[in-house]
């Protein structure tokens, strides 16, 4: 599968983060093609020389790191730079600006992280979205509450991961739900004052995740994820991605359709998208919309053509090399988020092996540490861990996952925190 440029191995420079889950995918593809790969990491620059990376910039000041990433390209010059999450977005679209490498615009990548910013350009780009407003987290809830309508779903503007965001059915619910994501957001240093959470009408529906690749064609469908498990709130944990879909062609064609024009709202243009979308009567519906593919291990269980896997297709398209036939190879494959049962310490996790036996399960990476604290959602902010399956029909691949998954024991105990003496003693 090597690709060669003369005799010169084709360059790309990946920007990830050093606690990043989607790296040693990235590495490991362009290994498979013959690429060289060349990290920048989100690392103050002593730590960076300290630890050999080539090129370590600030992600939190992109103009900056961009201009940095662009001298950097200029000496060694790349065929590519590519984002491997969120964080690096908008740094990769402002580099490339500078080195005269094809791009998505800035404002796409601030939309990936903006979400009322978002919200703002689908609608103006004439896609429809579900009612939505935008408050200071500092506001009353309760002067809110009297303004919305139920069901609704509050949410920082500035989070991923499902974290903060609550379904609120009346407004004791919503005065309760908004207080809950204020505090998220003070945990991440953000004070109310500084900060927004936006408050939408709740879409009824079922959910898919699409993985796509934006090419001067149009929108190449890659996988479209269904969730099977119904995501009704009051949190919305991810648990179950099984592909292919089993929505009727027209279904999966309009939410392709969909998801192009999102794209277009939204400034992005090239290489890889992930969108989440809600599906009922009325239509497909965007929830969001990134240029980066899927996150955690998700992209682990998917193999088109001969043995290429998402990370391949996606290198490919980025240093300008033809793409393989991106049939996905397995009848049905599917991953499933371990769920976060509790918050506290995580204990074990028991019955690995048993769960592992299970027809059609190919893999289960447990990613918590044990004896370190973990928290469910709408506060968590991270993996317990991940099951893969692959099997003939969809249908089976869903059945092998909740089949393993229930041969899991994990065991999380409360956390006890420590309170000042003087506390204590009163
Ligand atoms: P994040 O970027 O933190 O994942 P999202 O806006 O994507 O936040 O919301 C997370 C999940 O919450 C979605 O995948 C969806 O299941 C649910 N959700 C978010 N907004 C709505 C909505 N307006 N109606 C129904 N469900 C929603």
């Amino acid at each position: 599968m090597g690709q060669t440029n003369g005799n010169q191995r084709k360059r790309v420079l990946l920007l990830t983060t050093p606690a990043s889950y989607r790296t040693p995918a990235f590495l490991a593809a362009a290994e498979r093609l013959g690429l060289e790969a060349i990290q920048a990491v989100d690392l103050p620059e002593p730590l960076a020389r300290e630890w050999n990376v080539p090129l370590g910039v600030d992600f939190t000041r992109p103009e900056r790191a961009a201009e940095q990433v662009a001298a950097f390209v200029r000496e060694q010059p790349v065929d590519a730079i590519l984002p491997l999450d969120d964080s690096a977005t908008v740094l990769a679209a402002l580099a490339c600006a500078r080195v005269g490498l094809p791009h998505n615009a800035p404002d796409a990548a601030l939309a990936a992280r903006d979400k009322y910013l978002m919200r703002e350009m689908l609608a103006a780009g004439g896609v429809p979205v579900p009612h939505f407003q935008r408050f200071s987290a500092a506001s009353d809830p309760a002067h809110i509450a009297r303004q919305v309508n139920y069901p609704c779903v509050v949410k920082p503007t500035i989070l991923s991961g499902s974290r903060g965001v609550i379904r609120a059915d009346d407004p004791d619910q919503f005065v309760a739900a908004f207080a809950r994501t204020r505090d998220i957001l003070a945990s991440e240093g953000w004070a109310p004052e500084a900060a927004s959470i936006l408050v939408e009408e709740f879409l009824p529906g079922f959910e898919v995740a699409l993985e796509g690749l934006l090419t001067e064609n149009g929108l190449q469908v890659l996988a479209l994820f269904d969730k099977p498990d119904p995501l009704d709130g009051p949190f919305f944990e991810e648990t179950i991605y099984v592909t292919p879909s089993r929505l009727p062609e027209e279904t999966q064609a309009a939410i392709a359709e969909t998801t192009a024009r999102g794209a277009a709202a939204l400034g992005l243009r090239q290489g890889p998208i992930h969108a989440e979308l809600r599906i009922n009567e009325r239509g497909p519906w965007i929830i969001e919309m990134a240029g980066r593919s899927i996150g955690g291990l998700c992209s682990t269980v998917l193999e088109f053509g001969t043995g290429y896997k998402l990370e391949d297709l996606i290198l490919l398209q980025a240093v300008g090399e033809p793409l393989p036939e991106p049939d996905i190879a397995a009848p049905a494959v599917g991953v499933m988020m371990i769920p976060i049962p509790a918050s506290g310490i995580l204990r074990r996790v028991d019955g690995v092996d048993e769960a592992s036996k299970v027809p059609g399960i190919t893999g289960i990476e447990i990613t918590a540490r044990l004896n370190h604290p973990i928290a469910a959602l709408p506060e968590g902010a991270s993996y317990l861990g991940f099951i893969f399956a692959r099997a003939e029909t969809p249908a089976a691949v869903e059945a092998a996952l909740r089949e393993a998954h229930g041969r899991l024991r994990i065991r999380i105990t409360p956390e006890i925190r420590l309170r000042p003496i003087a506390a204590q003693a009163r």
